[in-house]
């Protein structure tokens, strides 16, 4: 098992197909303009396919898609069908805004996808649209109640933001329950790209379960040993719902995920200023050895605890500016994939 500084094994890849997006969540893209990846640096499917190798060499067995939207990447399932074919993954996952979804998901069940997360951030319309710029809440829904219907556990993950959709907490929590879905509350990060991040907006894990134990009465504790980012807690009826506290309790410590960009870029955390470039040797003819030798290095040299730093400083704004975020794209939350 491949380690690093701090003990934590390599076990999860993000892997963004896409920094495009066709929504503009205000606590993710919320500027007017984009600098966008150039298209000639986006890896191909069989350099995707190449790269996981490496990956799934190192120990890597879980692998979830995201972006940027991944359902904007053209013929997605087909990357899926060649990931399934790994046998070294054992969990095979998208997160995806869902607009895209309802069309698509019976073809990503039969291509091998294993488990789908949609976001989703309120269930009024206006209010998504002032969130989200676009009148897309009927498609988020089509596509959350398709892949209910196909995809087993469903996740629905709400950022939750103090002002803007804090009063919809025990409502979300209803609609995920009424679709056999599971719903993770998510902390607001101050991630790239949350550029209009403030700590009063953020409502933490333990006002969450206030407000829902306030509605629903007593709430457990589910307890697992796993390195999953989310709380686990379950309502007296036997509601299960997650909560992630990335922002007043960071789960650094156990850590296991890192993130490549579309364009190759490799991230050993959320909050890591700088990348390290797979996509050049890739291109100069590394083979899979090469590229997990590449990959090892940098992941046995690791000790970032992004979201824990974060959390010692007295003072905290957005973590990277406008015009960083200009300068270099890698930085922002929709490129590396959240
Ligand atoms: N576009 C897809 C989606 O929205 O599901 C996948 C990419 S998106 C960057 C992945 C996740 O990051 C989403 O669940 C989104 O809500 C979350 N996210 C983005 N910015 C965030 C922030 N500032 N704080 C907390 N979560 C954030
Ligand atoms: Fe919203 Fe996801 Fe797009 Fe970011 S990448 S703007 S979170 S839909
Ligand atoms: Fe992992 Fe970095 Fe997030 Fe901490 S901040 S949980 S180390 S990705």
């Amino acid at each position: 098992m491949l380690l690093d500084t701090l003990q934590r094994p390599l076990g999860n890849l993000r892997l963004s197909v896409t920094d495009r997006c066709n929504l503009r969540c205000q606590y993710c893209m919320p500027e007017a303009d984009y600098v966008w990846l150039p298209r000639q640096d986006i890896l191909h499917f069989e350099e995707i396919d190449r790269i996981v190798d490496a990956f799934v060499a190192l120990g890597v067995e879980r692998v979830r898609l995201t972006g940027g939207e991944p359902l904007l990447r053209r013929d997605l399932p087909i990357l899926v069908e060649r990931l399934a074919r790994k046998t070294g993954i054992r969990d095979l996952a998208m997160t995806t805004n869902g607009v895209l979804l309802a069309p698509v998901a019976a073809d990503l069940a039969r291509a091998g996808l294993h488990r789908i997360t949609v976001s989703l951030d309120t269930l009024h319309r206006d209010r998504f649209v002032r969130l989200a710029r676009f009148d897309e809440l009927a498609r988020v829904r089509a596509g959350i109640d398709r892949a209910a219907a196909i995809f087993p556990g469903l996740k629905i993950d709400t950022v939750v933001i103090r002002g803007v959709n804090d009063d919809e907490i025990v409502t979300m929590l209803e609609f995920a329950r009424e679709r056999g879905a599971e719903v993770r509350f998510i902390e607001y990060m101050d991630v790239g790209g949350a550029t209009h991040w403030s700590l009063d907006q953020v409502v933490s894990r333990g006002e969450i379960l206030d407000r829902l134990s306030a509605h629903f009465g007593p709430i457990v504790r589910v307890d697992e040993g796993s390195t999953a980012p989310a709380d686990r807690f379950c309502l007296a009826d036997g509601t299960v719902f997650g909560v992630i506290a990335s922002t007043t309790a960071p789960f650094c410590r156990t850590c296991d995920r890192s993130r490549l960009t579309a364009d190759g870029m490799y991230y050993l955390c959320l909050y890591a200023t700088r990348g390290l470039d797979l996509r050049a040797p890739l291109r100069s003819g590394a083979d899979t050895a090469a590229l997990a030798d590449i990959v090892a290095r940098a992941w046995q040299a690791r000790d970032d605890r992004g979201a824990e730093a974060r959390l010692a400083l007295r003072e905290r704004a957005p973590l990277i500016s406008l015009n960083s975020l200009k300068r270099d794209p890698h930085l922002e939350m929709h490129t590396r994939g959240g």
